[in-house]
């Protein structure tokens, strides 16, 4: 077994969270990541990982959920006896609709997967890293969105309000625990080419919003995988609390 560094990542099936889980393991990481129904994408990763040399497993783990976050971080207890880091990668957007169309059951589902979520997750990789309570130290990085400097008028405002907080929650976590051997930073993607965009009923949302960027095109998922593990690393030592905006200028 390696004896490399223990890191969980969110959602890593698919998208953002998948080229994280590749890039960190490729880089030396022991990495599990969660899913919540696309077996087969999580299954097909693992190989790849394990083919390439690296070590990964994955646990379906949906973080709406207190009880499947449970599971999973002492699926990693079990498995590595350690962790170092923990990517909050996990998160969803809905159909596009203004806020007097908007129910209680979509807000609560909204707060609870891409706010509660991560707090969750947060709480666990606290207990276990956190010098304070024992642990060796460690860092943790949220994916927030440039949403939540934009605000997403008419498309998704609660998206942006839910990214929003994870700007709050990075900054306060991150003061909290700094001098506690955890580094909080957080990472503000873009328009970037998964498949949220189809999974909010907007496959075309890359060629509409295309135009409004600087750099005149949609972003790659390896390109804020870059940030996410450049912020996990030694290299990123004196980082914490920072909100790194990956968004080709918009
Ligand atoms: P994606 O392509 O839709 O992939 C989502 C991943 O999260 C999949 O692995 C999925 O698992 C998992 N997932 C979905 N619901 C979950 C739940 N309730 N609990 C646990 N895992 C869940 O998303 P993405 O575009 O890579 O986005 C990743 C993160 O970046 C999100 O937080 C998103 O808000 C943020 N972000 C994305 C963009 C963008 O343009 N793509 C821009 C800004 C911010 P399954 O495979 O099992 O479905």
């Amino acid at each position: 077994m390696s004896t490399g560094k223990a890191l969980l990542v969110t959602g890593g099936s698919r998208g953002i969270g998948a080229e994280v889980v590749r890039m960190a393991a490729a880089r030396g990481w022991r990495v599990a990541f969660g899913y919540v129904s696309n077996e087969v994408a999580a299954d097909v990763l693992v190989r790849e990982i394990g083919e390439a040399g690296g070590e990964a497993f994955a646990v379906r783990t949906d973080v709406g959920i207190e009880a499947d976050i449970m599971r999973s971080f002492e699926a990693v207890d079990r498995r590595f006896g350690r962790l170092d880091a923990l990517v909050n990668n996990a998160g969803v957007v809905d159909v596009k609709a203004r806020v007097e169309e908007m129910n209680l059951e979509r807000l609560e589902r909204m707060m609870r997967i891409n706010v509660i979520g991560s707090m969750l997750c947060a709480r666990e990789a606290v207990k276990r890293m956190s010098t304070r309570n024992g642990g060796s130290g460690g860092a943790i990085v949220n994916l927030s969105s440039a949403a939540a400097r934009l605000g997403s008028a008419g498309e998704y405002v609660d998206y942006a309000a839910s990214k929003g907080a994870i700007d709050t929650f990075t900054i306060g976590l991150a003061r909290e625990v700094a001098d506690e051997g955890i580094r909080v930073n957080a990472v503000r993607p873009g328009l970037i080419d998964t498949e949220i965009h189809a999974s909010g009923d907007q496959p075309d949302r890359l060629q509409r919003v295309r135009g409004q960027i600087p750099m005149k095109r949609e972003g790659r998922a390896v390109e804020i995988a870059a940030a996410v593990v450049w912020l996990l690393a030694e290299e990123a030592s004196y980082c914490t609390g920072a909100l790194l905006d990956v968004s080709g200028g918009r």
